[in-house]
């Protein structure tokens, strides 16, 4: 397919993905924008929980994009842009997906890219669909720490159980990190692939590879978001939807993103 991404750099901006879904509301997206900006100085995480970003250290960014499928039928949308994320972070480095793996990088569903469990980024997706018959727009916002990660582990200090890692510590010696711009370019590229195709095909053709990348897969989490009181069971990987399966006694119960956040027992 034809794809007419219009790419935007801004110096400041409080939230990339706020300023996006302004547009949207406003009914003025027609093509796919990506937007980054250098320095965000209000970014988002889910449930109002802050994303902390630095002007030299951080790439934030937001692609609004419009889906065929209904916001209903995009639930694993997250866990694709996990994937086109790997993706694109492994075409930049010039590393193979294997290679990543090795380093310790995985998935933690929904929403977060880990490096050797400590937070390396965070998706945040937004959006839906204005009326019936209107395309649903997506706004996919990104962060991911380039380097200095115990900066920003200082700057969360009141978050003592909270590891940051940064993109550096997952190159070899030899390599140095692309500019931001390029791993920028590189992420849209992936996402120019992976969209669509998730448009069209669904999340079931992706499931397996999500899995292979789950951080969490057969060990103990604590789910918490849905209730009073959290539930702990044993990671089982994803549904054909997305949804978290999670093993409690003998049952298997499927768990759905929305507000819920999972937590290692360990
Ligand atoms: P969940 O596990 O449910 O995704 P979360 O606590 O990871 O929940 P997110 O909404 O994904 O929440 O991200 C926001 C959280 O990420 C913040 O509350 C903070 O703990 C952490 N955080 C904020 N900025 C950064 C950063 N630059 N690097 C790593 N972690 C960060």
């Amino acid at each position: 397919m034809t794809w007419n991404c219009i790419l935007e750099r801004v110096a400041e901006t409080r939230s990339t993905n706020d300023d996006l879904l302004a547009r949207w509301r406003a009914g003025e997206l027609l093509d796919p924008v990506a937007r980054l900006a250098q320095n965000q100085t209000a970014g988002k995480g889910r449930a109002g929980r802050a994303w902390l970003a630095s002007p030299t250290d951080s790439l934030c960014f937001s692609l609004a994009h419009p889906f065929k499928r209904s916001p209903a039928e995009l639930s694993g949308l997250s866990l694709v842009v996990g994937l086109a994320v790997l993706s694109g972070l492994a075409s930049a480095l010039e590393l193979k997906q294997q290679a990543l793996f090795e380093s310790g990088l995985r998935l933690k569903w929904p929403n977060d890219l880990l490096l050797n469990h400590a937070k390396l980024g965070g998706m945040l997706i937004e959006g839906g669909q204005a009326k019936p018959g209107d395309p649903t727009w997506m706004i996919i916002g990104v962060g991911i720490n380039l380097r200095n990660a115990a900066a920003l582990q200082n700057a969360l200090s009141d978050q003592a159980a909270l590891k940051v890692a940064s993109l550096d510590q997952l190159l070899p010696a030899t390599k140095v990190l692309p500019d931001r711009e390029f791993l920028w370019l590189k992420l849209i590229e992936s996402f120019e692939q992976h969209l669509p195709a998730f448009d069209q095909n669904g999340f079931k053709a992706y499931q397996e590879q999500w899995m292979r990348w789950d951080a969490f897969q057969d060990t103990e989490v604590s789910i918490s978001g849905l209730g009073k009181e959290s539930l702990t069971g044993i990671a089982q990987g994803v549904d054909s939807a997305g949804a978290l399966l999670l093993q409690v006694a003998d049952k298997t119960i499927p768990i759905h993103a929305g507000d819920v956040s999972l937590r290692s027992k360990s």
